[in-house]
């Protein structure tokens, strides 16, 4: 699966660490981490410690992601930040539609598009994320539902701009709960959602696409889940805050 598509392991700092601990992480980094191999390596991080942090990674060849956008390129929105702004301080990927947004800042399937679409115009990688409940997972539906979250999500998103799509799937209840998805789970979704890709764009794109999984991903569960065939990858809260879990996660991928 490497042949067609990359590995991605990222990790998503939520609204952890100052400029002082981003410093302080990177400076562990470049200690503990080799040169990543197979997969690329990608920290999102809060918007004030971006330039810093495209810095500060350089050197390990850390990619740096921003953790939300705005839909438009700028205007009237107080307290906002467009996609351009964040591809011009060297942003590489941006996570779109984590279910903490979708809880708590109203994100819809509809918005979700809306920033897919402004970070490809952009030139950004857009991390777009999916994930069912408990409830809907105990009613048998997690398929539906995440097809339904995929295909809104891509809606008017043409072939050639895939390349530049990663989808994380995110099984709500294993968001920083500690109870992570077997891998079993994981990977017949990942497989799920290949197939809807494929539906929607083909066989090569949908070999090409990174599908990451996220949720209570550690060290100890990595090897597993990452080595089911349909997940490329990882998307990391909690154990991506301390630099030996993240490197070990980042080695089970190499
Ligand atoms: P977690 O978070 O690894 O702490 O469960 C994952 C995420 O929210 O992306």
């Amino acid at each position: 699966n490497r042949r067609y598509r990359k590995t991605i392991i990222a990790g998503n700092w939520k609204m952890n660490k100052t400029l002082s601990e981003t410093k302080a992480f990177a400076e562990e980094l470049k200690n503990l981490l080799g040169k990543p191999k197979w997969c690329e390596v990608v920290l999102c991080v809060p918007y004030v410690n971006i330039p810093s942090a495209v810095r500060l990674f350089k050197d390990c060849r850390v990619s740096v992601g921003a953790e939300n956008c705005h839909y438009e390129s700028h205007g009237a929105y107080t307290g906002e930040v467009s996609a351009e702004m964040l591809k011009e301080v060297g942003v590489k990927y941006v996570i779109i539609g984590h279910s903490e947004r979708r809880q708590y800042y109203n994100e819809t399937d509809f918005t979700v598009n809306k920033k897919v679409h402004a970070a490809l115009e952009a030139g950004l990688y857009p991390i777009v994320c999916v994930g069912e409940s408990l409830e809907q997972r105990e009613l048998g539906v997690t398929m539906d539902l995440i097809a339904y979250q995929v295909k809104a999500a891509l809606a008017g998103v043409p072939a050639d701009k895939m390349r530049h799509v990663v989808i994380a799937y995110e099984p709500l209840w294993a968001i920083g709960t500690g109870r992570t998805a077997t891998a079993e789970q994981a990977g017949e979704v990942c497989e799920g959602i290949r197939t809807i890709v494929r539906k929607l764009y083909g066989a090569r794109v949908a070999r090409s696409v990174t599908i990451q999984y996220g949720g209570s991903m550690n060290p100890k569960n990595a090897a597993e889940l990452l080595a089911q065939p349909d997940v490329d990858g990882g998307l990391i809260g909690g154990a991506a805050l301390k630099t030996p879990d993240f490197v070990e996660i980042v080695n089970a991928a190499n």
